[in-house]
C-alpha cells in the first residue's frame, strides 16, 4: 500500500532544489510531478493550472499520456479537477470513475486509475490550479498523504504567484495577476480626489522562507510564539482591567478565546509538522480559513475572520517579523484599512496623508466625520480592497463618486488629474467670493454658518468665510479621547474654540451621545432601536452631573461674552425647561461663588423630534432660538433609519411633505418672534439650500467646504421668486421635487456648483 515515502519534509526539500534549478519552467514542473509521484508512491501525479476563463489546463504529468499536456482542459466545476477548483477543497476518492462528476478524457489514458486525490493550489483566496495524485488500486488516501499534498500545493502556489516558474501573465488569466489594475466602487463619504500610494493600515507581513531547515526547531519556535501571543492577550486584559468595559472588553475576551483555540493551534502545528516554516504554516492555515469562511457568505463568521487575521498578524510579530510599511509613512499616502476608529486616523501625520479607503464604515460613523473635518477624501464599503492592495501601489480615490482605482493605467491617472485640477480651480473661485456679501439679487441677506466639532475644524472658519459656528458638536471631542475629559480639560478646549472663532459667534451643542455615538470608555447597553433610545438630552436629564459639568465648563470658558448653548433631541417643552433649570442652577452657582460669567447666556433647542413642532409657540417662550436638525427630523418624519444604506436615500428631503413641514416651522417661529436656523446636511447642498431659502430660512449651518458653493447660489437667486415657486411646489404630490427645482434653477441661471 502506498504511503508517503520519507515524509513530506524530504519532498519539500526536493521541491526546493527543483525550484532552484536553472531549467525551463516546463522542465521543472515535469521533474516536480515525477518527484511527488515517487515520494507519494502514486502512479500518477499531475499539475493543472488555471488559464483564461477559469479553465484548468494540464501543465505537467507523471503517469498520464504526455501528449495530453497543454491539451486537456477542464472548466471550473467540470470533472473532478474542475470541482476541486470550484470548491477550493480537497477531494479524496477510492473510486473516481464512479463519481457523478467524473469526466472521462480518453486522451489522458487515465482508464486504469481508480483512486484520486486532488487538492487546490491556493494563495490569497485565489485558486491557481489543482494538484492531483492517482493510483490503480481502489483506496482512500490517508490524512498524512492529504496533508503532504496540500503542503506541496501551498509551496507551489507561492512559487506560481510570485512568478517563480513563469510570468503569471503567461497563464493569460487576468484574475490571477496580482499586479493587474483593479477598480472598486464604494460609497463616497468625504469629498476630494487623492492620487497617491497605498499604505496598508494593518500591513501584511511578507513570508519569505517557506520550507523549514529543522522541523523540530520550527515547532518549538511556533509553540514559543503561540505562548507569547497568549501572554500578550492576557496582559492586554489584565492591564486595562479597570477601564475596559462593554464591547471593548468583549472583543479582547474573544481574542483570548481565539488565542487559546485548540483547533487553530493544532492546525498550525500540523502544518509545521509537514515541513513548513512556522510563518508559512500561519499563512497556510489563514488561507484555508479565509476560503472556507468567505464561501459560507456568513457575515458573523466574517467578523470572526477579521479577528483571526489580526491574531495571525500578531503571531507573525511574535515570530519576529515586522510589517514592511510600518516604519515611515511615504508622502502622498492613501491609507487602506478594513475598519478604523477616529483616534487611529488622527494618529497619522497630517501632512503626508491624502486619502482614506475603508472596507467597512457607516456614513455617520465618526471616522467619516473626522475624515471630512480633516478634508481627506474617503471612500467606504469597498469589500476586498485590503486583500488586493499592496503597500506602495498607485491608487486613485474619488470621494465624490465613491470609486477607487488600484494600480490604474496612465490614462486613468491623467483623467483624474484633470478632474482634480478642475476642483482646485473651483476652490480658487470659491476663495474669490469668500469676502463678498452673502446677499440674494433682491437684497436678502443670508447668514452662512459652519458646523464643527474638533480642533482641526477651527482653521476652516477663517478659510471658508462663514459668519460663525452654527453647530459645534461637542460630543466628538469626548469620543476621540481614551477617557472622559475632566472639567479643566473641557474649559481649555471650549476656550480654544471661542478664541479661534474671534468675534464670530459659536453655538455649542451639549453632548449628543447615544444612537450611533458611543463613548469608547462608557458602559452602554445595547438597544433595539438606538436612534429612538436613550440618547442626547434624555441621558443628560437622567445623569444631570454630565450636563452640569459641561455647562460649568462652557460658562467659565465664555466669561465676558455671549454663550450660545444648544440642547439636542428635545422631545417636549417640559424636557427643555428641565434642562434650562439645570443651566440656571449653574449660572446661580457661578454668581454665588463670584466666578466669571458670560455676559449673556442664550439657550436653544434642536428641532429633531416631530412632537416638538406642535409646541413651537410654547417652546419659544422659554427657548432663545431653535435649530432644525434635519438629519434626525427627516429620519423620524419618514420613519427611515439614516444609518441604514438600504433606506437612507429612499426619501428625498425635497419631498413636498418635508418642505411643507419646514415651511410651517419657519412660519410658526416667525409668529412667535423666535430665531430659527437649520444645521442638518441639506443646508450645505446648493439646490436644497435654495429651497430652504424659498421656505423662509435665513440662517443655514453646514460643512465648511459647502459654504462657498452655497454662497454662489445665494448670490445668483432672487429670494422672492424662489419663495413663490417653492410655496407652489409644496402643493404637489411628487415623490421628489428635485427635477422641478433643477429646471427652475437652470431657467433662472442659478449657480449650482
Ligand atoms: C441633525 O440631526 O440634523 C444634526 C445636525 O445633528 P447630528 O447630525 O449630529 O445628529
Ligand atoms: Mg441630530
Amino acid at each position: 500500500m502506498p504511503t508517503v515515502a520519507g515524509g513530506p519534509r524530504i519532498l519539500l526539500r526536493r521541491l526546493r532544489e527543483i525550484m532552484a534549478e536553472a531549467a525551463t519552467a516546463q522542465a521543472r514542473l515535469d521533474k516536480l510531478v515525477q518527484v511527488i509521484a515517487s515520494n507519494m508512491v502514486a502512479e500518477v501525479c499531475s499539475i493543472y493550472l488555471r488559464r483564461a476563463g477559469a479553465v484548468y489546463e494540464l501543465f505537467a504529468t507523471e503517469g498520464l499520456n504526455r501528449s495530453a499536456v497543454h491539451n486537456t482542459r477542464l472548466k471550473r466545476g467540470e470533472g473532478l479537477v474542475g470541482m476541486v477548483g470550484e470548491t477550493a477543497e480537497a477531494i479524496n476518492l477510492s473510486d473516481a470513475p464512479a463519481h457523478p462528476r467524473f469526466s472521462y478524457r480518453p486522451e489522458t489514458g487515465e482508464d486504469p486509475y481508480r483512486s484520486f486525490l486532488g487538492v487546490p493550489i491556493v494563495r490569497g483566496g485565489q485558486v491557481y490550479g489543482v494538484l492531483t495524485v492517482q493510483n490503480r488500486a481502489a483506496r482512500m488516501y490517508d490524512e498524512e498523504e492529504v496533508e503532504a499534498l496540500q503542503t506541496v500545493a501551498m509551496v507551489l502556489a507561492e512559487v506560481v504567484a510570485q512568478g517563480g516558474l513563469f510570468d503569471t501573465a503567461e497563464l493569460d488569466e487576468p484574475e490571477l495577476r496580482a499586479d493587474r489594475p483593479r477598480s472598486f466602487q464604494g460609497d463616497p463619504l468625504s469629498e476630494g480626489i487623492a492620487i497617491g500610494y497605498a499604505v496598508l493600515h494593518e500591513p501584511r507581513i511578507k513570508v519569505e522562507r517557506l520550507i523549514a531547515d529543522d522541523p523540530a526547531a520550527e515547532l518549538t519556535r511556533l509553540d514559543k510564539a503561540l505562548d507569547g501571543l497568549r501572554a500578550s492577550v492576557d496582559q492586554m486584559l489584565a492591564s486595562t482591567e479597570l477601564d475596559l468595559t462593554g464591547e471593548s472588553r468583549d472583543v479582547i475576551e474573544a481574542y483570548r478565546l481565539f488565542a487559546r483555540d485548540q483547533g487553530w493551534r493544532q492546525r498550525l502545528r500540523d502544518a509545521v509538522r509537514t515541513g513548513l516554516t512556522a510563518e508559512a504554516a500561519v499563512e497556510r492555515v489563514q488561507d484555508e480559513l479565509r476560503l472556507r469562511i468567505v464561501r459560507t457568505g456568513d457575515g458573523l463568521l466574517r467578523e470572526r475572520l477579521h479577528d483571526f487575521e489580526d491574531l495571525a498578524r500578531r503571531l507573525l510579530r511574535h515570530l519576529g517579523h515586522t510589517a514592511e510599511s510600518e516604519a515611515v509613512l511615504p508622502d502622498d499616502a492613501v491609507i487602506i484599512a478594513r475598519a478604523m476608529g477616529p483616534a487611529e486616523l488622527l494618529d497619522y501625520p497630517r501632512g503626508k496623508l491624502i486619502g482614506l479607503v475603508l472596507e467597512e464604515v457607516a456614513p455617520t460613523s465618526h471616522v467619516a466625520i473626522v475624515a471630512r473635518a480633516m478634508g481627506i477624501p474617503l471612500v467606504g464599503n469597498m469589500e476586498g480592497i485590503a486583500d488586493n492592495a499592496r503597500g506602495g501601489d498607485l491608487i486613485v480615490v474619488d470621494g465624490e463618486t465613491g470609486e477607487a482605482q488600484l494600480r490604474p493605467a496612465q490614462e486613468i491617472v491623467r483623467a483624474f488629474k484633470t478632474r482634480s485640477s478642475l476642483r482646485e480651480q473651483r476652490a480658487k473661485e470659491m476663495a474669490l467670493i469668500r469676502d463678498l456679501p452673502c446677499v440674494t439679487k433682491d437684497g436678502v441677506h443670508i447668514q452662512l454658518m459652519m458646523n464643527a466639532g474638533l480642533v482641526i475644524d477651527l482653521p476652516h472658519l477663517e478659510e471658508c468665510g462663514a459668519d460663525g459656528i452654527g453647530l459645534f458638536r461637542t460630543e466628538l471631542q469626548f469620543m476621540i479621547g481614551e477617557t472622559m475629559p475632566g472639567l479643566s480639560a473641557q474649559i481649555a478646549f471650549y476656550r480654544q474654540v471661542i478664541e479661534e472663532a474671534g468675534n464670530k459667534p459659536v453655538t455649542f451643542r451639549t453632548l449628543d451621545l447615544g444612537g450611533d455615538k458611543i463613548l469608547p470608555y462608557g458602559r452602554w447597553e445595547r438597544e433595539e432601536n438606538p436612534a429612538l433610545g436613550w440618547r442626547a438630552l434624555r441621558i443628560a436629564l437622567d445623569r444631570p452631573a454630565l450636563l452640569r459639568y459641561q455647562i460649568r465648563a462652557l460658562l467659565t470658558a465664555s466669561a465676558g461674552r455671549t454663550l450660545r448653548v444648544l440642547l439636542p433631541m428635545v422631545s417636549d417643552v417640559a424636557e427643555f425647561n428641565a434642562a434650562r433649570a439645570l443651566i440656571d442652577r449653574e449660572l446661580e452657582r457661578a454668581r454665588l461663588l463670584s466666578q466669571p460669567q458670560p455676559r449673556q447666556t442664550l439657550v436653544g433647542a434642536m428641532l429633531e423630534v416631530p412632537a416638538l413642532m406642535f409646541m413651537l409657540p410654547q417652546l419659544l417662550r422659554s427657548a432663545d432660538f431653535v435649530s432644525i436638525g434635519s438629519n434626525d427630523l427627516l429620519q423620524f418624519v419618514f420613519a427611515m433609519d439614516r444609518t441604514n444604506p438600504r433606506v437612507a436615500r429612499r426619501y428625498d428631503a425635497l419631498n413636498p411633505a418635508a418642505l411643507t413641514l419646514i415651511r410651517q416651522i419657519v412660519q410658526s417661529a416667525a409668529d412667535a418672534n423666535g430665531e430659527v436656523s437649520l444645521c442638518g446636511e441639506i443646508a450645505g447642498r446648493p439646490l436644497e439650500a435654495m429651497a430652504l431659502i424659498g421656505l423662509g430660512l435665513r440662517t443655514l449651518s453646514m460643512q465648511p467646504a459647502n459654504v462657498g458653493p452655497v454662497k454662489m447660489m445665494v448670490r445668483s437667486i432672487n429670494a422672492g421668486e424662489v419663495g413663490e415657486f417653492v410655496t407652489r411646489l409644496c402643493a404637489r404630490t411628487d415623490h421628489s421635487l428635485r427635477t422641478r427645482l433643477m429646471a427652475f434653477a437652470a431657467e433662472r441661471g442659478v449657480v449650482l456648483k
